[in-house]
């Protein structure tokens, strides 16, 4: 996950997973990722902070079950970016610690705190700083998801090809009770 992008759509697909489905290499495989979204290393992307969990559950012990909570969160945060107005909860990240250290001179930010409260806050961070435009629900099944270009409407082929399935219906059905008449 070199890029803030890269980083977002790792968000933006864990908000769109069904975890109960993962198989155990799944598992292991989300760990890694969620291990890279919140700590942060010299040869990644990691904005204007440091960022490392001090509060367990760690990434390499998450279960599914954790995995599902901080899914529902992640998923209810970034629904909320896809609307323009209405009213936005706020999220309290109670183990978050901000550290502002020098660094050669310059201010450096540390956050540290469970690996649920490091991974909103870089998350809110990154969407702050990125933008929101690419995240949209699909139309035909309500899913969140990341448009790669500005003409994709729907999250997969499969909700593009069901929705054009449902419009031929709609226009034959339109024909047929023409015909009647
Ligand atoms: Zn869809």
């Amino acid at each position: 996950m070199k890029s803030a992008g890269d980083q977002i759509k790792f968000a933006v697909r864990l908000a769109q997973s069904d975890v109960s489905t993962w198989r155990p290499g799944d598992l292991l495989n989300e760990r890694d990722n969620l291990r890279k979204f919140v700590t942060t290393r010299g040869d990644q992307y990691y904005g204007p902070f440091l960022s490392q969990p001090m509060v367990p559950p760690f990434p390499g012990d998450y279960t599914q079950e954790d995995f599902n909570k901080l899914q529902a969160e992640v998923h209810m945060i970034l629904e909320q970016v896809t609307h323009e107005f209405g009213s936005f909860k706020s999220t309290l990240l109670p183990t978050l610690t901000l550290t502002l250290m020098s660094f050669q001179g310059a201010p450096l930010l540390q956050m540290s705190g469970s690996t649920r409260d490091v991974f909103l806050a870089r998350l809110f961070f990154l969407l702050n700083e990125e933008g929101v435009e690419n995240i949209k629900i699909c139309p035909e099944c309500s899913n969140i998801f990341w448009q790669d270009v500005k003409w994709q409407k729907y999250c997969a082929r499969r909700c593009s090809n069901l929705a054009s399935v449902k419009r031929f219906h709609r226009r034959a059905k339109k024909k047929k009770g023409k015909k009647k008449k």
